[in-house]
């Protein structure tokens, strides 16, 4: 658990969060039809490194790439490789970055071209069940409480939160504790003081939420073949609510 502790490190944590937030807005402009992964993920490190960052995940575990890609039916922890984005594609962005010791992760779910109105729908519904939790974050509260929200809402309009994985404490590695589940009980969890730094990561289904780990070893996929879309931010837990260091 990183708990940011002196304006020296707030600054830092701030400074790489927006480093990461301009490098996926960048991406998610290129995210158009026929634009391979490759092309996004080499646009991405030089960005990264041009500011001052590194990239937080090459190398991580031996993910070979700064950015996971993952398009449809992908949750989270898609390669690149010799991917290329076609129209109607859902496609999760979610990038790391390291900077002056601190690690920063966030995601954003991009449409390629011309999407689904049911694409869309679900799109958005992920990225508002972030803000449904950052509306009820503050210190003192627990994780359940985090999850509770995300999942009522998620749930209210027929989706799916995956269970298989969660969001994390973040800040000087790129997983820490505590876990930060998209779904569970309020009250229950980990309580969360101030300073403490999370990234808040709602994975969602269009269908069920039961996910495996695709063939490549690394992408995981949605078992019942549906889309998913995966929206992530990294902030500072503080006595009133959060700052989030990874919007722009
Ligand atoms: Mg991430
Ligand atoms: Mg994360």
């Amino acid at each position: 658990m990183t708990k940011i502790t002196s304006p020296a490190d707030l600054a830092a944590l701030r400074a790489g969060g927006q480093i990461l937030a301009r490098t996926l807005q960048l991406l998610a402009e290129k995210a158009l039809p026929g634009t391979k992964a490759s092309f996004l993920d080499t646009l991405a490190e030089e960005t990264l490194r041009a500011a001052g960052g590194e990239p937080a995940f090459k190398g991580y575990q031996g993910f070979p790439a700064t950015v996971c890609i993952s398009i449809n039916s992908e949750v989270v922890h898609g390669i690149p490789g010799e991917k290329v984005l076609r129209e109607g594609d859902v496609v999760g962005l979610d990038c790391g970055v390291r900077y002056k010791g601190f690690v920063t992760d966030a995601t954003v779910t991009v449409g390629v071209g011309k999407i689904s109105k049911a694409a869309r729908q679900l799109i958005d519904a992920t990225e508002q069940s972030l803000w449904e939790a950052v509306k009820i974050i503050k210190a003192g509260i627990h994780t359940g409480d985090i999850g509770h929200a995300v999942q009522v809402y998620v749930e209210e309009r027929g989706y799916g939160v995956v269970r298989a994985l969660v969001g994390h404490g973040v800040g000087k590695q790129v997983h820490e504790d505590p876990k930060v589940p998209n779904y569970g009980e309020p009250g229950t969890g980990t309580v969360l003081p101030a300073g403490v730094v999370i990234a808040l990561e709602p994975m969602v289904t269009a269908g069920h939420w039961d996910v495996r780990t695709a063939a490549d070893g690394w992408s995981v996929v949605t078992v019942d073949g549906s889309i998913a879309a995966h929206y992530e931010h990294t902030l500072v837990v503080t006595e009133e609510g959060c700052e989030i260091v990874t919007q722009l």
